[in-house]
């Protein structure tokens, strides 16, 4: 068998569609195969598909194809163009390549899986691509599937802010909360943010979204209000950042009683810190003894901790009723504690009551896209150092957004 025809096997090449030259170099590591087409093969336009013959040839291109036996391996072509009466010079589709794509379409896909796998940096590593063109293979995957995605409008909607690099910058992410798929990245956590979204959607199918679970963000309740109907009864404050509100009050008493005990000479709140972050149930067995005898004494922060602690209750009851006479008594309990931090997180809570009572009519929380978030997390940590904010948003779309991420010519 000759290499010409060796690689026409290999490369799975097809008519009108030879392999003409194959030229190895040990040196370089590499292998570099020409295809070519006989004279008199007539093209479709790439716009209406008209049978056209060949108009001229562009520029010879390369490709990087699957490495053949650990050695690089470009495709090497002339494309074909067409002159079509409708569209003018255009040159026509090749079936090993997406357009403007400088990778042959089972690179891509070899790409994406890789990328699945491992981060940026070791995909280009694996791969021997640049750190820039991983990113642009990734970039290319996300713009695909965002494109080939049908336009729903998930039933339970969950929207939350991340932080995305140094200080204040934000991005918005809006998840599908049945499917566990992010469906829309915006910049920065402005009303504006989450009004990108609704956009666009029209008023009927905006008429689906049944609730928004999210944190207690004034511009995120403000969009819902300007685009769902009923807003105030879809809105759902989530127990997950609700929960999150009170261990910092916890945690601000714990910090103001350590700092009062300390300068009396009393250290047995010293180094106590992430004891009171733990749930009851969490708890490590290590520190259970200790954990007990500090809520055994009179201690602020045990009194904190223990509301904290009574408000988890609110979320396991089965009706609204009931959900609604604990938060009455807890709130009682709450703000005649004599704890400002506690008193201060009470009324906040108060303040948006109904939210939290929605609950009981769509029972969501953004908890049940706790993988999610910490998924989010683990990509922002692998694209640390880079403080792009556009690679964290592709990188969230090509792990998270449940796309179909491969090129599908070929
Ligand atoms: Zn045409």
């Amino acid at each position: 068998m000759r290499d010409t025809e060796l690689y026409q096997h290999l490369l799975g090449v097809v008519a009108p569609w030879t392999v003409s030259k194959v030229e190895l170099s040990v040196q370089d590591g590499r292998v570099d195969v020409w295809v070519e087409h006989p004279r008199g093969t007539r093209f479709v336009c790439p716009e209406c598909e008209q049978e056209l013959s060949v108009y001229d040839h562009s520029e010879e291109r390369a490709w990087r194809h699957l490495d053949s036996c650990a050695f690089l391996t470009f495709l090497h072509a002339h494309p074909p163009r067409v002159d079509c009466p409708a569209h003018g010079v255009r040159q026509v589709q090749l079936p090993w390549a997406e357009t403007h794509s400088r990778f042959t379409v089972l690179f891509e896909r070899l790409a994406i899986d890789v990328l699945t796998e491992c981060d940026v940096a070791a995909t280009a590593r694996l791969l021997r691509i640049s750190w820039d063109e991983a990113w642009h293979l990734m970039d290319r995957a996300v713009a695909r599937g965002l494109a080939a995605k049908p336009l729903t409008v998930p039933a339970h909607v969950g929207v939350d802010e991340k932080a995305a690099g140094k200080g204040q910058d934000y991005i918005t992410v809006v998840s599908d909360l049945d499917a566990g798929t992010v469906e829309f990245v915006a910049d920065e956590r402005r009303q504006a943010s989450l009004d990108s979204y609704f956009e666009k959607f029209t008023d009927e199918q905006l008429a689906q979204i049944q609730a928004v679970a999210m944190d207690m963000w004034e511009p995120f309740a403000a969009s819902v209000r300007a685009h769902l109907s009923d807003a105030d009864n879809k809105i759902v404050f989530d127990r997950y950042h609700l929960m999150g509100y009170l261990t910092k009050a916890v945690d601000t008493v714990r910090k103001q009683e350590n700092k009062a005990l300390s300068a009396a000479g009393d250290k047995s709140l010293a180094g106590s810190k992430y004891l009171w972050l733990y749930s009851a149930e969490n708890l490590p067995e290590r520190h259970q003894d200790r954990f007990a005898a500090l809520r055994a004494g009179d201690l602020k922060t045990a009194r904190a901790w223990a509301i904290k602690e009574s408000l988890r209750h609110f979320w396991s009851y089965k009706r609204r009723g009931w959900g609604a006479k604990h938060f009455k008594r807890w709130y009682f309990w709450a703000t005649h504690c004599r704890l400002k931090p506690i008193i201060e997180a009470a009324k906040t809570l108060k303040r948006h009551e109904a939210g939290l009572l929605s609950y009981f009519a769509h029972r969501i929380t953004n908890a049940g896209a706790e993988g999610l978030n910490s998924r989010i997390q683990a990509i922002r940590v692998s694209a640390r150092g880079y403080r792009n904010r556009e690679h964290f948003k592709t990188a969230i779309y090509f792990h998270l957004g449940g796309l179909q991420l491969y090129p599908t010519s070929l």
